[in-house]
């Protein structure tokens, strides 16, 4: 794979276009993803953007690169308030439960390739430390209902998203409005709290932080002021990270902030955005009750990931068709695995084959959808020369170890699944076996366990009869 490893093109939102991934040290991949606001479940929309991001990264590092993938906890925010508020419930309750259970889900999907989860309010020394910074910069200034950022004063303002500083206005939150407020896309860096709020001391006033400069505090206590990857779903471009490029590009002087922007497409559902409004709001714990965690990953998988998804119970029943063709491909395999056959050279040229234009897929900008199309021409093709009786023992463990590799880094193909079934034809030859040892042939019982074993699995004689373990 070594040689290839320069080839990795991503698109860069910030360029528009799609460039050579040529990471700020060599083999080292600093990542930031936007993590979630715990305030409630989390739905199919925010998996769609965890799953991808997990792929990115286990592809990344199986292409030996050292990644460090850092994701933050917004644990302190409006929504969080009003939540506990209705529920009468303590704030640092409700969000300390749904990070618990956002993690459940997130373990549920097998993402398990974030190095550091970092809830906002472990932070707020290094984010008071960042506004000070803006404030003796004149990038900030200090009003009653707390501390701003004037958008007018970083001309750089609009580069990723290409949007003004008055197109701001309507994009902006509850935290963000103020009477006394310069300009209308000024946002909240600190916010001086009401009575019954939560606040921190500060050297502008008891408050709590704004929603933006949690990310560039976190991100610059991990990486210093500029990193390789800044990640996050499509609507979070405009302000959210507009915001960060003017609070870290600020303060630090240097730019850019991450050198690539990678965002994921919309998940619809039925062609229409997922709110609770409309009752078609999709919880991850929903769908796992109904479908398999690599339902959902391959469902995610199967569209580009800058592409929308339109999610609906037709689409379901697509990818779970797509998951029986896989299934039943990979008992073939492991029945064929069994018997000792040489290595044919179609399989050997397919896999060579399938594997290369597996990866120039993936190294233009993660091209997943023409992976799978790989993936089920392989199954195709495979399963042609198993009914020619072409498909040999070594093709068959070779396509699983392609597989596997792969699965590395999808985790659909093996997820979840069962050790897979003993083959019949390791069960008929067990079942010679008993019939031998009851009739006292104990010198065929012995052969047929030698070809077993050579088969690649064990027999073990318990008081239930033989059991059958693979080797
Ligand atoms: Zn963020």
């Amino acid at each position: 794979m070594l040689e290839y490893f320069n080839m990795l093109k991503l698109y860069n939102t910030l360029s528009k276009k799609k460039e050579f991934f040529r990471p700020r040290k060599r083999k080292k991949a600093n990542l930031f993803v936007c993590g979630p606001t715990v305030y409630d479940f989390s739905h199919i929309g925010h998996a769609r953007t965890y799953v991808v991001f997990d792929m990115i990264t286990k592809y990344l590092r199986q292409k030996e690169y050292n990644v460090f993938y850092l994701q933050n906890i917004t644990d302190i925010d409006d929504k969080i308030l009003a939540r506990a508020k209705k529920e009468k419930t303590d704030w640092r309750k409700l969000s300390r439960k749904f990070e618990k259970e956002y993690l459940k889900d997130m373990k549920a999907l097998n993402i398990n390739s974030v190095t550091k989860y970092a809830p906002a309010t472990n932070y707020i020394k290094e984010i008071i430390s960042q506004i000070e910074i803006l404030l003796r910069k004149g990038f900030a200034y200090q009003i009653k209902d707390g501390v701003y950022y004037d958008v007018s004063k970083f001309k750089d303002y609009g580069k990723l998203s290409g949007r003004t500083t008055n197109q701001a206005e309507d994009a902006l939150s509850r935290i963000d409005e103020a009477k006394e407020k310069r300009n209308k896309g000024d946002f909240c860096l600190w916010k001086t709290s009401k009575k019954g709020e939560p606040k921190w001391p500060s050297p502008f006033g008891s408050g709590r932080p704004g929603w933006h400069i949690e990310d560039t505090a976190i991100a610059e206590k991990y990486f210093g002021c500029q990193y390789d990857i800044h990640g996050g779903a499509r609507d979070l471009i405009f302000p959210h990270h507009e915001a960060e490029i003017a609070q870290m590009e600020a303060k630090s002087g240097k730019k850019p902030l991450a050198k690539y922007w990678l965002h994921t497409g919309f998940l619809t559902v039925k062609n229409k955005k997922m709110a609770k409004s409309l009752g078609n709001f999709v919880t991850i714990r929903d769908f796992l009750k109904k479908h398999s965690p690599r339902a959902l990953r391959l469902f995610i998988l199967r569209t580009h990931y800058r592409s929308p998804i339109d999610y609906s119970e037709k689409e379901i029943k697509a990818v779970k068709k797509q998951l029986k063709r896989i299934d039943e491909f990979l008992e073939k395999l492991k029945e064929q695995e069994t018997k000792n056959r040489k290595q044919g050279k179609e399989t050997k040229n397919l896999i060579l084959k399938t594997e290369k234009k597996f990866e120039k897929a993936m190294d233009d900008d993660f091209n997943t959808p023409l992976a799978m199309a790989l993936i089920f021409n392989l199954i195709t093709q495979g399963n042609k020369l198993f009914d020619k009786g072409k498909l040999t023992t070594a093709d068959a463990r070779n396509i699983l170890k392609f597989l596997r590799k792969i699965d590395k880094i999808f985790n659909f193909i093996f997820l979840g699944k069962k050790t897979l079934p003993i083959p019949s034809s390791i069960k008929n030859l067990v079942k010679k076996r008993e019939q031998a040892r009851q009739e006292k042939n104990w010198e065929l019982a012995d052969q047929i366990r030698q070809k077993i074993k050579q088969r690649g699995y064990l027999i073990e004689d318990t008081r239930q009869g033989p059991k059958i373990k693979r080797i």
